[in-house]
């Protein structure tokens, strides 16, 4: 099976979410569950 990279139709969807740590705005592949709080990298890692 080949997979063209040119081809953009099919691109995926993303999330723009709010970290809980520190307010930064996180782009997300997956949707976010509306009841958890996220994190980004940078407040993760602590
Ligand atoms: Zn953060």
């Amino acid at each position: 099976m080949r997979v063209s990279k040119s081809h953009r139709s099919n691109r995926p969807k993303s999330y723009k979410i709010n970290c809980a740590g520190c307010g930064k705005e996180v782009v997300v592949q997956v949707q976010p569950p509306q009841d958890k709080k996220l994190l980004c990298m940078d407040c993760f890692k602590k």
